[in-house]
């Protein structure tokens, strides 16, 4: 799933390509990713594009004083064409187009919105003020907010009796931390995932806003000046621990483990993180009884 870095990429990619330009055509393919229907998508065609912006991991594109707000979800692609097909899509099951917009102009040039797999996730909405969507509503600060304190983190975390790792994860808690950009956090932070965030002491408070602010910044440098189609492959180049179970940390040389829960996982170094001792594993326990 693109999480902050990947959309603020992408959110830069389409503001250098769609500002000021006017909106042709947008056709939508999947009528289940669309979630609102007033204003209807067709609004926003022949209005110009005001700005590309991102909120944690929804992009918003300002058209009009309308905003086509698109949160990727799982297996949500944005891929951007120079030259889109004339023949309008056509939709079915098998067809991973969800919607398509097209400039105005002679080249064709847009984008087309994919979703691969059969959870679908991706979601459209076309509001007046992207607070009418209940995902952006709901968001947390922004961790790459310059206007994000030390002090304000630590009133995120405290009374908070979740693991931290879940915590982080929060959309509600902090905008934009998804499940890999967690683990990578929590190795920079050199804390183990299970941590209960309200046990946390000033000092590792202090160390987790540091590695929190870094490690995003990181990524968002990485990604940067990418074209849309390289995101994926970059952030799975700079990732230390997640998704890499059994390969060696960078840091340390000690194999990344895994804990799965039924619908996810969580990858981390127990030399970097847990003093060397692997991290209970219930599923996996409970097989083994
Ligand atoms: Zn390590």
């Amino acid at each position: 799933m693109p999480e902050l870095p990947e959309v603020e990429a992408l959110s830069a990619f389409l503001s250098e390509r769609l500002t000021g330009r006017v909106v042709a055509r947008v056709q939508s393919v999947a009528i289940s990713a669309l979630k609102t229907y007033d204003p209807p998508l067709g609004a926003l065609e022949g209005c110009t594009v005001g700005a590309v912006t991102r909120h944690g991991k929804f992009l918003d594109i300002e058209a009009g004083g309308l905003h086509l707000v698109v949160h990727l979800a799982r297996a949500g692609w944005l891929r951007w064409k120079d030259h889109l097909p004339e023949e309008p899509p056509r939709p079915g099951p098998k067809n991973p187009l969800a919607l398509r917009l097209r400039l105005e102009g002679e080249a064709g040039d847009g984008f087309d919105l994919t979703e691969a797999g059969t959870k679908k996730g991706l979601a459209v909405y076309v509001v007046r003020d992207p607070a009418e969507v209940p995902g952006v509503a709901r968001l947390g600060p922004d961790p790459l907010d310059p206007g994000l304190t030390l002090a304000d983190f630590t009133a995120l975390l405290s009374g908070e009796r979740r693991r931290i790792k879940g915590v982080l994860r929060d959309q509600s808690v902090l905008a934009g931390v998804g499940n890999a950009y967690s683990d990578e956090v929590l190795h920079a932070a050199r804390m183990s995932p299970y941590k209960l965030a309200a046990d946390l002491t000033e000092e590792e408070i202090a160390r987790l806003f540091e590695a929190l602010g870094g490690t995003l910044r990181e990524a968002v440098e990485r990604s940067r000046g990418l074209a849309a189609g390289e995101l994926k492959a970059e952030k799975k180049l700079g990732l230390r621990v997640h998704g890499r179970t059994g390969l060696p940390c960078p840091v340390c040389g000690d194999t990344v483990r895994e804990v799965s829960f039924a619908d996810s996982s969580l990858q981390y170094c127990p030399t970097c993180q847990t003093g060397g001792r692997p991290l209970a594993d219930r599923r996996m326990s409970r097989l083994l009884k």
